[in-house]
């Protein structure tokens, strides 16, 4: 029995079943505290770690919305649950290219990420959660950081509990399963609330879906495989497609402005993904085959071109964002 379970076990006995929300804010801020789970030794591996042009993209796209907002000196570059860093280091690297000079503020909880960031970005600031993040115009990005957030499921209207049954954890019920995430929908109003009084743009891409749904979408990965939810509490990556049309709701409610929901594949070839393969490729011609196969994972169909979505949420004072036409 992992710690966690122990603990979520002692809960149960004492509080009764705890809600999907509960289990799932437990098992992920213990899981992203206790390690670094990116990449080919851990459980799963993300876009900016498959290749340099994802963040070279997103740089690109938040250098360009801030050149024509004027270049203000006072904006700053954030991101939520920047992982080891690499997507801030790439997107960076374009933004002062373009004469950016503002500083980097991270929103991360998990100790051992900071450390792997601030290896990446020595010259960050760090930040529990985004309310301390200064008042100022936010060059933004967050990649698979809302299906980490922890989501409510019903089941005819009644909340799905984690009880334990015949020795293990077991859900309380079955059936056709609505998905609300609560904790995501606040952080896209506090930021969206943000961008509304102080400028600025936010990039959201993460796997999930353009309209709201029905269905069970909580699942477990580790070891690159799906898992069992309810396997080895704590070890496992928890999370949920994103609900883009809730997110949207969400960012409107605050007064900001939003594009509509595209998929990565078309974002990264409308910001000009293959230019860019084309020219690391004439650089490094022995990389060539490498460059063309992340080119293929970032954008095709049939990989992460499909599910996975990009939405932006801006000031109603700043232009809208390429990519999304
Ligand atoms: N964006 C990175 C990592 C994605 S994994 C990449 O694309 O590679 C999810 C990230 O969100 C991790 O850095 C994790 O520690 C962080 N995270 C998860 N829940 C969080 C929370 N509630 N507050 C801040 N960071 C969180």
């Amino acid at each position: 029995m992992t710690p966690l379970e122990r603990a979520l076990r002692e809960r149960i006995q004492a509080e009764g079943p705890i809600t999907v929300e509960a289990f799932m804010e437990a098992c992920n801020d213990y899981y992203y505290a206790t390690r670094d789970p990116l990449g080919a030794a851990g459980d799963f591996t993300t876009a900016p770690e498959i290749s340099q042009m994802f963040g070279e993209m997103v740089g690109a796209a938040l250098a360009d919305c801030w050149t024509r907002a004027g270049s203000p000196g006072s904006a700053v570059y954030a991101e939520l649950g920047p992982g080891r860093g690499t997507l801030a280091a790439d997107a960076l690297r374009v933004l002062r290219f373009t004469g950016f000079a503002g500083a980097a503020h991270l929103v991360e909880t998990s100790p051992v990420l900071r450390k792997a960031q601030k290896a990446a970005v020595p010259c960050a600031e760090w930040h529990e959660a985004l309310e301390t993040l200064p008042s100022a115009p936010l060059l933004l990005v967050a990649n698979e950081f809302l299906d980490a957030l922890p989501i409510q499921q019903f089941v005819h209207g009644t909340e799905r509990r984690i009880a334990t049954a015949a020795g293990s954890l077991a859900f309380d019920r079955d059936g056709d399963i609505v998905e609300i995430s609560p904790a995501r929908e606040q952080a896209v109003r506090d930021l969206a609330a943000r961008l509304v009084s102080n400028g600025g743009v936010a990039l959201f891409i993460d796997y999930g879906h353009a309209r709201s749904g029905r269905g069970d979408t909580l699942q477990a990965v580790r070891g690159h495989r799906f898992s069992s939810v309810l396997a080895d509490p704590g070890e496992q990556d928890l999370t949920s497609h994103v609900d883009f049309e809730a997110v949207q709701r969400a960012a409107r409610d605050a007064g900001a402005a939003v594009t509509p929901v595209v998929t990565q594949g078309r974002w990264l070839q409308q910001l000009g993904i293959e230019a860019r393969a084309q020219s690391l490729q004439g650089s490094n011609p022995e990389r060539a085959g490498d460059i063309e196969a992340a080119l293929h994972r970032l954008t095709a169909a049939d990989q992460m071109g499909a599910l996975f979505k990009v939405a932006a949420v801006h000031s109603p004072e700043w232009s809208v964002p390429a990519g999304f036409e």
